[in-house]
């Protein structure tokens, strides 16, 4: 199946109406190999394209639960395509990400699970990031 009909049917299972943008900035995450900002996906986009038209984007893709937000010790919010698991029902961070001190690239480690922590009596999670520092796949010395 061509990636452009997987995009379609991606937008399509989360009840979400084909737009020029919409497909476009669903196709750069689904290809990103790593996390991009608002301002990386915006250069990557045609330059006509309209910035509240893109963010506004990237809030209803979150709230379908087709993307989610990655976050470092940074105020840059980045955003990464969910696993084909992921719905809006069903939207908790369950995967472990890896930021990259050399490249500053963070990945999005979906076969790595978080492990299950136990809290103390009353206390309840409601949302959880867990993120690894050091070299990745790239950066590492040959
Ligand atoms: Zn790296
Ligand atoms: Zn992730």
């Amino acid at each position: 199946m061509a990636s452009t009909d997987r995009i379609a049917q991606t937008l399509t299972r989360h009840s979400l109406r084909q737009t020029p943008v919409r497909r476009a900035v669903l196709q750069i995450l689904a290809d990103a190999q790593f996390a991009l900002s608002g301002s990386d996906i915006e250069r990557l986009l045609p330059p006509d394209t309209d910035r509240i038209t893109l963010y506004r984007t990237l809030k209803s893709f979150e709230e379908s639960g087709l993307v989610h937000r990655v976050i470092d010790a940074t105020d840059v919010i980045r955003y990464a395509a969910c696993s084909i698991e992921c719905s809006a029902h069903a939207h908790f961070d369950n995967h472990v990400h890896f930021k990259c001190t050399n490249c500053q690239h963070i990945y999005c480690l979906n076969q790595v699970a978080i492990p299950p922590v136990t809290l103390p009596d009353k206390f309840e999670a409601k949302s959880r990031d867990y993120l690894l520092a050091g070299l990745c796949r790239e950066c590492q010395p040959a």
